[in-house]
């Protein structure tokens, strides 16, 4: 084909797929365009995971009926005029490609009222032609509602994920934004639901108890640094609570919303030393600085951004964080499974006892000889003798694997013990962490867990596996979610769950162990198919055979 200059249409379409990945690169753009409106209330409500229906309402400025068709010209934007402007940029958008883009990608109603107009206008897109403009009466704002999203695009709907987890991209993205804005009223209906809702009363204390649940909000830490290039505010977490993965870390950079390695980094580097291995903060972080400071504009969706003085910006988030943390008493973790006093932990013995002969159904110790227990080394290894030298082990990696062949043996046979709980145990999901409950309720209930709304994102727990039932049962809950909602992982569901479940349900370090509790977990690691390894694949034993301490006594050259 010879080279050619592409049409219009082409152009429009190839530029939307930037812009336009996913139904909540949807949301993302039209909750800016309120917020850059000056809103203080936003409502937003999606279907079918967004791609039946998406709906923003705001409270904002409005569109003058005269400019309405323009606002859907590529490029038209009435944020930036110059290229001075594009220098220091203080809107959220500014690139004009938004509303284009989503009328490229499908049908667009928008509905929308000035202060000055004497009366409203509405337009109706199809294919990115207006089909009909009228006037029409609201209050002062604009609404705009997205249909059939990616409908005539055949390959995008493909790759989209479940309902579910586009519902749960839009809630974590309406969360984030709620976060950021802690003075602007935000309302989230999925699926005709309420997942979210804001006071809208400045208070980013409250914001995280709406999201994240009054008990974690009330034990965050404020941080606060007014010095220096960048400012620094907004809540973070105590050593003593952590999360397993990334999902609570939000960092905004003049308000904006931003994916930052670097941020990332710097509050990690803050806690370092501080949370234990695989552990990671929750935190808010505001970070100010002179617009001329950022570059905005290296990404479509603009969702990265660039610091002109990294270092700095590094360098001040982290010594924010820090001095918050060090002012904190190392509170010990609320977090402690077992009662250190061993009338809660009983012996796995115990757990035996009670067990029917299929769990472990006494399968030949392939790999491990018979030890006998010296002693407890710092809380946390077991010292033993075997016929082949001495035995160290980690009590805490030696009860994962317990618990983890367990849990898989009795999902896989369905016969999971449950626990019933006399009181049950009401907690607070994310509307994050409620779209994946939806998404592996099914699961959750083959495992044990019995789960019941109790309104207002509260739910019940009401029922959980018996293997893991003398556990701190909300942190293995939240743990669990976590690990359910990682991308990260490739690993089948079963598999994340009995790994989740036994990693926070075993026995940890520092816990004092009786020498008939130690006698039992050595015993039922033996039975286990791979005594040697964690479910994580390290190691649960170190093995230093005879000939080794005989070398390094000396005894032998
Ligand atoms: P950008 O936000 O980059 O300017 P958009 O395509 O998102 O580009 O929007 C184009 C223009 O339409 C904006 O510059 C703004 O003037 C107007 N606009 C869009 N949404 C709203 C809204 N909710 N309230 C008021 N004005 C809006
Ligand atoms: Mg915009």
């Amino acid at each position: 084909m010879p080279i050619k200059v592409l049409a219009d249409e082409i152009v429009s379409k190839i530029a939307a797929g930037e812009v336009i990945e996913r139904p909540v690169s949807v949301v993302k753009e039209l909750i800016e365009n309120s917020l850059d409106a000056g809103a203080t209330q936003i409502a937003i409500e999606a279907q079918g995971g967004g791609v039946e229906l998406i709906k923003v309402s705001d409270n904002g400025i409005g569109i003058p009926a005269s400019e309405l068709e323009l606002a859907f010209h590529r490029y038209a934007t009435s944020k930036i005029g110059s290229l001075d402007d594009l220098e220091k940029i203080s809107s959220l958008g500014f690139r004009g490609e938004a509303l284009p883009s989503i009328a490229a990608v499908a049908e667009i109603e928008i509905s929308t009222q000035t202060s000055s107009d004497p009366i409203g206008s509405y337009m109706y897109l199809r294919k990115g032609e207006v089909v009909r403009k009228e006037s029409r009466a609201r209050s002062q704002g604009t609404t705009v509602t997205v249909h059939g999203l990616f409908r005539y695009f055949p390959v995008r709907l493909k790759f989209l994920k479940s309902a579910n987890t586009e519902n749960s991209h839009i809630a974590h993205l309406v969360s984030q934004y709620a976060l950021a804005f802690p003075e602007v009223k935000f309302s989230l209906i999925l699926d005709k639901r309420q997942s979210l809702r804001t006071t809208g009363n400045g208070d980013l204390r409250e914001v995280v108890s709406e999201i994240y649940g009054s008990e974690l909000a009330q034990r965050m830490l404020k941080v606060e640094q007014k010095d220096g290039l960048a400012k620094v505010s907004g809540l973070t977490s105590p050593p003593s609570l952590a999360r397993s993965n990334r999902n609570y870390l939000s960092f905004f950079v003049n308000r904006r919303w931003v994916h930052s390695p670097l941020l990332t980094r710097a509050t990690e580097e803050a806690y370092r030393g501080l949370l234990m291995d695989g552990q990671h903060p929750i935190a808010v972080i505001n970070i100010s600085l002179p617009a001329q400071e950022l570059d905005v504009n290296i990404h479509p969706a603009k969702a990265q951004i660039k610091f002109c003085h990294e270092q700095t910006v590094f360098s001040s988030v982290q010594k924010a964080i820090e001095e918050i943390l060090a002012r904190t008493p190392i509170a010990s973790s609320k977090a402690v499974p077992f009662s250190v006093s061993s009338g809660q932990w009983q012996s796995p013995r115990m757990i035996t006892d009670n067990e029917p002969a299929f769990v472990v159904a006494q399968l030949p110790a392939l790999e491990l000889p018979v030890l006998r227990v010296l002693g407890q080394l710092a809380n946390t290894y077991i010292i033993a003798e075997g016929p082949d030298g001495l035995y160290l082990i980690d009590q805490h990696a030696a009860h994962e694997r317990i618990l983890y062949d367990r849990i898989l043996a009795q999902w896989s046979q369905k016969e999971v013990e449950v626990q019933g709980l006399l009181q049950p145990i009401t907690i607070e999901f994310s509307p994050r962490e409620e779209e994946t409950l939806k998404a592996s309720k099914e699961f959750l209930a083959e495992f044990g867990f019995a789960i019941e709304p109790f309104g207002n994102r509260s739910y019940l727990i009401r029922a959980i596996p018996a293997l893991v039932a003398r556990a701190n049962i909300i942190e293995i809950i939240s743990a669990l979610f976590d690990s359910l909602a990682s991308k990260e992982s490739p690993n089948p569901w079963e598999e994340k769950i009995a790994q989740s479940l036994a990693c926070h349900g075993a026995i940890r370090a520092g816990q004092q162990l009786s020498n008939e509790e130690m006698r039992e977990l050595i015993k039922q690691l033996e039975q286990t198919k791979q005594p040697r390894t964690c479910p994580h694949g390290r190691p649960t034993m170190i093995h230093l055979n005879s000939h080794q301490l005989e070398k390094e006594f000396g005894r032998i050259s």
